[in-house]
């Protein structure tokens, strides 16, 4: 449903978009995740089409969204992480002015705000002052205006980085039903955590470009720390780097001198299995010195075999 390929933006001398590719699919809540300055904002603006991406392809549906921007707006609903509200509406009058911006025609106009303020849960706020509303609430309302043309693809930015965990996880059971009705959400933040218990699938953006992709367990274990295993041998180490070669899980193998070592990003219980192997091709007798795995925040364990 979302779809970006090699898309480059910089305004001057920063790159804030250093060819991002991501592939959304209907009703998924995809988190993007990244710190202050990563590219967030410009990805969702370009997607919103409100800026313009230097290079790639960006569509929406199918659609391309720079040749065909008109068509794909009907389809988005783009929350911006800050924007103003009409202080001395009520709630109802604040939606059935956007409806009729939006062109809702009035017989379906009632209907639609009705079905928006029950989804998010304000039905009882109808004839409230905007003032009077929680931070939690406009939230929820400008979500509600956001979903008034029905958006197949929802572009949130940031949208309870302000709220109090209350608030948070009422935002976040609306966005579930969304989900449920075939929206397809992409939802930034720079909390990790706070989108774990939402998203299908979230993606790391850092300086403009996307480090990780998948599930939020899969994200987690290329995020932890891996263990650095090093293991001394009675000679020059360099044979004993062949011999891993193509072995998964083994990143970068070092030699210094008898020294082997490496990061090592599979199980530990592979761990003997990998001394075996430097071990038995290394030498005809297979002597090792001794061989260290470190693992971050946890014990050293220590093997020698000669
Ligand atoms: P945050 O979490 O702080 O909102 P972000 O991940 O949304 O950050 P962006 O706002 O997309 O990041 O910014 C990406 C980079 O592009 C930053 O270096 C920012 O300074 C730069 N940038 C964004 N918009 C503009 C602009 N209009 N003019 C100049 N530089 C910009």
């Amino acid at each position: 449903m979302i779809e970006l390929r090699g898309v480059r933006k910089r305004f001057g001398e920063a790159v804030a978009l250093d060819g991002v590719t991501l592939s959304i699919g209907q009703g998924e809540i995809f988190g993007y995740i990244g710190p202050n300055g990563a590219g967030k904002t410009t990805t969702l603006r370009i997607l919103a089409t409100v800026e313009e991406a230097d290079e790639g392809e960006i569509r929406i549906g199918g659609t391309n969204a720079v040749r065909d921007a008109e068509a794909v707006r009907r389809w988005i609903g783009y929350m911006p992480e800050t924007y103003g509200m009409y202080e001395d509406l009520l709630v109802w009058e604040y939606l059935d002015t956007f409806a009729r911006v939006y062109d809702l025609p009035a017989g379906t106009r009632d209907r639609a705000i009705a079905d928006v303020l029950e989804l998010t849960d304000l039905v009882d706020r109808r004839e409230s002052g905007i003032e009077t509303l929680s931070r939690g609430m406009r939230q929820r309302l400008f979500l509600a205006k956001t979903l008034l043309h029905e958006p197949r693809v929802l572009l949130l930015d940031e949208p309870t980085s302000a709220l109090d965990p209350r608030a948070r996880v009422e935002f976040q059971e609306i966005l579930r039903e969304l989900s449920r009705r075939g929206k397809t959400i992409l939802w930034s933040s720079h909390i990790l955590g706070e989108l774990a218990e939402v998203c299908h699938r979230v993606a790391i953006l850092e300086k403009g470009q996307v480090r990780a992709i998948g599930t939020i367990d899969s994200i987690r274990a290329a995020l932890a720390p891996r263990p650095e295993v090093r293991i001394r041998l009675l000679g020059d180490a360099a044979p004993a780097r062949a011999a891993l070669e193509g072995c998964p899980g083994v990143v970068e193998p070092v030699v210094e001198g008898n020294l082997l070592r490496f990061q090592f990003a599979g199980p530990r219980e592979a761990i003997p299995e990998l001394h075996r192997r430097v071990v038995s091709s290394w030498t005809p007798t297979g002597e090792l010195l001794e061989s260290v795995s470190r693992f971050a925040g946890d014990e050293t364990t220590k093997t020698r075999s000669h």
